[in-house]
């Protein structure tokens, strides 16, 4: 276990640095633009960045767009937007794709240096013979024949999987990282960026390494499932006696009761498992955005796991914890209903309408007084009434009193069932002459409420939808093929008729964040359209998740 800044400050590194950057740490976030970003590229981005800013240097956003049939413009504009989003600004931006002519000629010289050769086995015969320790029947060819073989691979004579350019590394290796990997392969893709210049499109194993080389990363920083390519990234810069990175390898971040890969993602998305790469019950960073998470709160927990070694499977309950800890101090306050029940206050005349004053923060400094309509009918939380009442229940039960938070305390003095034995409505008596702070104590239990803003006139509604965990079980990766049976029917609720205040209503935009006193913290999701408020709720107010 070990520490990418213990790495950054040993002497031999920064001797290298010095010798190529004047000292200047240079990193480089490469996301393949297949897909939306998800929670672990954030940690990825918080290494990759983070670093960069902690040592005053400088970080690329390289787009890895070797493979054009999974890419889209799509993903690449949205993974722009989404890093910045995240606060991070890349140095440069650059793209695989814009390195390909170089990437060629470096192909070129490898042949040359007799390390690699054109091959004709078909995928599955490079498996049999990879597996076997066995080399491939064309590994022997001479340099001029590979040379020309490659050119015709270039220039399109050939049909996909007919040729393959591989590194002659070592078949005999013990990892099968140095098998004589593939270097280049013949894909007939239109690329987002290099249109229809290439008909052959470097690997991964042949790009990443020369990549970091060309731009003088001095730390490429990835997962650890890439430690066992390390051995043939250094490979192939060395046959090519290029510049060579520190390469250092760090956990991969996975999440209970949810799946990161893009993979995996790409299917819930397209099989409409949920509603599209944004929806609010995936960890994509797009989907936490609309939820009403801060960036701030993402970057927050990704500092508390740190970035170590371990391989761990954090607990959800730690993201919202940080995601809670930030909207507390930032998100101004209000009071809405999720589920009505009307009380009809009958000692309030029934013209009666006046306004009392809600805290946006209240007890800081900070905090603003807005105006909350107050008349003869009000609305509460449906299950803040009962018929029984007990010890250690505050809400409304007959007879029983409760406070109007900012307003006044009232006490049900009836109610009325309907046909199916539910309540539809409580009568009560408002103690208008209360005064907070003024000697008469208030009861204990207070409520969120919203009051019709003019008599007759129904509370504006809104819709809310609540989250769940996407995935029952806390690993669904566990499940192979299986994961997805795994997933929660109930992950999303929509509540319709909701209510909210007047002053919410009129100014609300998408991606606002509210706390709505006693409920939880909710966002503004941009279905919403005027005077159709949507919101989501990003978390309950307290932490439900028991010791
Ligand atoms: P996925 O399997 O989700 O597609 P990937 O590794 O193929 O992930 P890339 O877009 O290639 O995705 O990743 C860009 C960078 O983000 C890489 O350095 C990768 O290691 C890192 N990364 C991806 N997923 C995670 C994760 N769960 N935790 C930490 N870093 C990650
Ligand atoms: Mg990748
Ligand atoms: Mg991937």
């Amino acid at each position: 276990d070990g520490s990418v800044m213990r790495i950054a400050n040993s002497p031999a590194v920064l001797a290298q640095h010095m010798q190529r950057t004047g000292g200047k740490v240079v990193t480089r976030f490469p996301p393949e633009p297949n897909g939306y970003l998800h929670i672990g590229h954030a940690k990825a981005m918080f290494v990759d960045f983070g670093m960069a800013v902690q040592y005053g240097g400088v970080c690329y956003l390289r787009y890895d767009d070797t493979n054009p049939e999974a890419e889209k413009q799509e993903y690449i504009d949205h993974i722009a937007e989404i890093v910045s989003w995240m606060g991070w600004s890349p140095w440069k931006v650059t793209y695989a794709s814009q390195y390909f002519a170089q990437l060629h000629a470096y192909a070129v010289q490898l042949i040359k240096a007799g390390k690699a050769f054109v091959c004709h086995q078909s995928k599955a015969e490079i498996e049999e013979s990879r597996e076997q320790g066995l080399p491939s029947p064309w590994r022997e060819r001479s340099i001029e024949e590979n040379l020309r073989l490659f050119e015709d691979m270039r220039r399109g004579l050939y049909k996909e999987g007919e040729a393959t350019l591989r590194m002659k590394m070592d078949h005999k290796n013990e990892n099968p990282n140095m098998w004589d990997s593939v270097a280049y392969r013949i894909k007939y893709v239109q690329h987002p960026m290099a249109g229809d210049e290439w008909c052959i499109y470097p690997s991964y194993d042949f790009t990443h390494c020369l990549c970091d080389a060309i731009e003088d990363i001095t730390h490429s920083l990835c997962t650890l499932e890439f430690e066992s390519r390390r051995a043939s990234y250094y490979w192939l810069l060395d046959v090519l006696d290029t510049y060579k990175p520190v390469v250092w390898e760090y956990s991969r971040l996975n999440i209970t009761n949810t799946v990161l890969s893009k993979r995996k993602l790409n299917r819930l998305v397209t099989e409409d498992h949920v509603h599209g790469w944004d929806d609010p019950r995936l960890l994509t960073l797009a989907g936490l955005r609309r939820r009403g998470v801060a960036p701030a709160s993402i970057n927050a927990f990704c500092r508390e796991i740190g970035i170590t070694r371990n391989a761990n499977v954090i607990p959800y309950h730690k993201l919202e914890h940080h995601v809670r800890l930030h909207l507390d101090v930032n998100s101004p306050r209000t009071l809405a209903v999720l589920r009505p029940l009307k009380v009809v206050l009958t000692n309030v005349p029934e013209q009666h309408s006046s306004t009392v004053q809600g805290a946006t923060l209240p007890g800081r400094l900070e905090s603003q007084a807005y105006d909350l309509p107050f008349s003869r009918v009000v609305y509460i939380e449906a299950s803040d009434f009962r018929l029984q009442d007990s010890k250690d229940y505050y809400g409304l039960a007959p007879g029983k009193s409760a406070m109007l938070r900012y307003a006044y305390p009232i006490t049900v003095i009836g109610y009325s069932t309907a046909a199916d034995g539910s309540i539809s409505e409580v009568a009560a008596e408002a103690d208008l002459s209360f005064v907070a702070g003024g000697g008469k104590k208030p009861p204990k239990g207070v409520l969120n409420w919203v009051a019709q803003p003019a008599p007759g006139q129904d509370p504006e509604h809104a819709e809310v939808r609540l989250y769940d965990v996407l995935f029952k079980s806390e690993a669904p990766d566990a499940l192979g093929d299986s994961w997805l049976e795994d997933l929660n029917p109930d992950s999303l609720q929509v509540v319709q008729g909701a209510m909210v205040n007047p002053h919410l209503a009129a100014t609300a935009k998408a991606f606002d964040r509210f706390q709505f006193e006693r409920l939880g913290y909710f966002s503004v999701d941009p279905d919403s359209k005027p005077g159709q408020l949507v919101f989501n709720r990003t978390v309950t107010l307290k932490d439900s998740f028991k010791k």
